[in-house]
């Protein structure tokens, strides 16, 4: 239908073209005053491990626009790389987990995992970005073993040389390193090995195809890697106990999605802490209880 109209229809794509091109400006715009007007706002998602309750959190950014409301960082996040504007916010979502981390613990906070922050290629690519973690987690006095990075493969393979340079150094350092959405990105392992990785993350887009009565090899195979290389496999995106009873017979044991909890914020996170969600309440979660 489309092929064979012609110039006409032209006129079809334009109204909707005009309405990406104004929202993309509005949003770099818009981007440009969101830390000063203090629009942006961390969202805390609580990782849990089968037999050992919570692990850690996962920070999460969010945007409220003045006109446009809660705008989502799948959106965001690539203009603000494309715009540099990554760089003050990535630096913001840095110093503000560790400032919450020092709030916590001085506050007494039962929470003693680690929280995992995202990190955009462009952030990591910066030739000071392992001082500049240093010194955050030195500004609040943090354990570097509070802090995890959840790094992409586009991020890790742009410079393999550097960036196993810069792992090392962070991970001598205490600091723990995430492989992000795992299964979606470079076809090629050979470069895991050379990795220093502590956790690999399976993507929620697996996760979200896991039922009861299939094989799922893929899945399979990204949670055998992950042990076989000594890592803690996270799966995100579980939002059933089906998910989370299938991903357990497959081996996973770590776990982060909406089953557990949503991105909360500080509020909501700390509640959902001091009502303590125990190993046994966990298990509860599961559609059928296994020996
Ligand atoms: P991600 O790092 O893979 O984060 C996981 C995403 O899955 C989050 O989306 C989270 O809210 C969502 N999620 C968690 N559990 C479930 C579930 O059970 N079901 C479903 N359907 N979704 C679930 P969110 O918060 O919209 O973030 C999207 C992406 O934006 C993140 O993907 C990450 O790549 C990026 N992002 C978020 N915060 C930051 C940040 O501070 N810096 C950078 N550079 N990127 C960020
Ligand atoms: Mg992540
Ligand atoms: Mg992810
Ligand atoms: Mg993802």
């Amino acid at each position: 239908e489309a092929k064979k109209s012609g110039r006409g229809t032209i006129n079809l794509f334009r109204p909707a073209l005009q309405a990406a091109v104004a929202n993309r400006l509005q949003l770099e715009e818009g981007l440009r005053n969101a830390l000063g007007n203090g629009e942006l706002q961390l969202r805390f998602q609580p990782q849990l491990g089968r037999s050992v309750g919570v692990i850690g959190a996962e920070v999460l950014l969010r945007w409220r626009h003045p006109e446009l409301g809660y705008v989502s960082p799948v959106d965001f996040i690539p203009v603000a790389e494309e715009t540099g504007g990554i760089h003050a916010i990535g630096t913001w979502v840095l110093t503000e987990s560790c400032r919450h981390l020092s709030e916590w613990a001085r506050q007494a906070v039962p929470f003693t995992g680690h929280l995992s922050i995202n990190v955009s290629a462009w952030q990591f690519s910066r030739p000071d970005f392992v001082s500049q973690v240093f010194a955050a987690l030195a500004d609040y006095q943090v354990p570097p073993q509070r802090l995890m990075l959840e790094l992409t493969e586009s991020a890790l393979l742009y410079d393999l040389q550097e960036t196993i340079e810069k792992l090392r150094a962070l991970r001598n350092h205490g600091v723990g390193i995430a492989l992000d959405d795992f299964g979606t990105g470079y076809s090629s392992l050979a470069y895991l090995r050379d990795l220093p990785l502590d956790q690999l993350k399976i993507d929620k887009s697996f996760i979200a195809e896991l039922s009861g009565e299939m094989e799922h090899p893929l899945v399979e195979s990204i949670i055998d890697i992950g042990r076989n290389m000594g890592l803690v496999v996270v799966a995100e995106g579980v939002e059933t106990g089906y998910h989370c009873q299938r991903l357990i017979e497959l081996g996973c044991e770590s776990f982060q999605g909406y089953l557990f909890a949503r991105p909360l914020t500080e509020e909501d996170f700390r509640d959902w802490l001091e009502e303590e969600h125990s190993v046994v309440s966990f298990e509860q979660m599961l559609p059928m209880r296994r020996q």
